[in-house]
C-alpha cells in the first residue's frame, strides 16, 4: 500500500514585540493537536506606514524570540518578512516558502480570534485560504470567534472551512501589550515571559519609560 505523509508545517506570524508565553504555550498545543513535525515563527516587518509600530527593533524581536525558544527544537524562526520590502502581505510568505518546502507540505497558518474580523480583508485573502489552512485559537480576554459574522465577506465555504479549522487551544489572557504597559510601570512580568528574554529586555532597557 503507497500513502504519503505530506508534512505539516505550522506557522506563526505575528510582531511578538515581545514574544510571551501565550504565543508558546498555544503554538505547542496546536503541535500536538495537528502533529506537526515544526513550528516556524515569522516576525513582522517595522512598516514605515502603518501607525502601530513595534516598539523594539527588528534585531532585538528576532533575539528575543531565539531566547524564548532556544531549548525547543520543535521551533524555528523565520526572517523572511523582516527581509522584505514593504507591503508585505502572508499570501507572499506563503508562497515562498511553498517554493522552499514543496508541494506536499501542509501548512497551518495560527491565528488568535482577535485577527478574525480583519481577516476577510487580507490581501488576496481566497487564495490564501487554498493554499494553507488558517487555523483560529482561542484568545483569553476576547470573545469566541464569531463566524456568522464573516457572511457576506467571505463564500459559505471558506467559512465552513475556518470553523472547521478552529484549533482548541487553552484560554491565556497574555498579550504583548499588557506587557509592554507594566514593564512602563515598573511592573512584575516575569510570569509572562522567558526568563532569559525578560533578562534581554532589562539589560537592553527596552519598553522602558524614558526619562
Ligand atoms: P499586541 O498586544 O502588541 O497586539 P499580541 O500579544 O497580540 O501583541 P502578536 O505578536 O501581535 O501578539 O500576536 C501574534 C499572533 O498570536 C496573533 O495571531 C495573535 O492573535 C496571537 N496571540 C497572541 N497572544 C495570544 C494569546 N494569549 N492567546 C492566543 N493567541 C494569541
Amino acid at each position: 500500500v503507497k500513502f504519503s505523509m505530506k508534512e505539516k508545517i505550522i506557522l506563526f506570524g505575528g510582531t511578538f514585540d515581545p514574544i510571551h508565553n501565550g504565543h508558546i504555550k498555544v503554538a505547542l498545543c496546536a503541535y500536538d493537536k495537528i502533529n506537526a513535525s515544526k513550528i516556524i515563527l515569522i516576525p513582522a516587518r517595522r512598516s514605515p506606514h502603518k501607525q502601530k509600530q513595534p516598539a523594539a527593533a527588528d534585531t532585538d524581536r528576532l533575539a528575543m524570540l531565539q531566547l524564548a525558544t532556544e531549548n525547543n527544537s520543535k521551533f524555528q524562526i523565520s526572517n523572511i518578512e523582516l527581509n522584505r520590502a514593504e507591503p508585505s502581505y502572508t499570501i507572499d510568505t506563503v508562497r515562498q516558502l511553498r517554493l522552499k518546502y514543496g508541494q506536499d507540505a501542509e501548512f497551518y497558518w495560527l491565528l488568535g480570534s482577535d485577527m478574525l474580523r480583519d481577516l476577510p480583508l487580507w490581501h488576496k485573502i481566497n487564495e490564501l485560504l487554498d493554499e494553507c489552512c488558517i487555523c483560529l485559537m482561542n484568545r483569553g480576554g476576547y470573545e469566541k470567534p464569531d463566524f456568522d459574522s464573516l457572511k457576506g465577506k467571505l463564500s459559505p465555504e471558506n467559512i465552513e472551512k475556518l470553523r472547521r479549522n478552529m484549533i482548541e487551544t487553552p484560554l491565556i489572557k497574555i498579550s504583548s501589550t499588557e506587557i509592554r504597559e507594566k514593564l512602563l510601570n515598573d511592573e512584575d512580568v516575569s510570569q509572562y515571559l522567558a526568563p532569559k528574554v525578560l533578562d534581554y529586555i532589562k539589560r537592553r532597557r527596552l519598553y522602558a519609560a524614558k526619562d
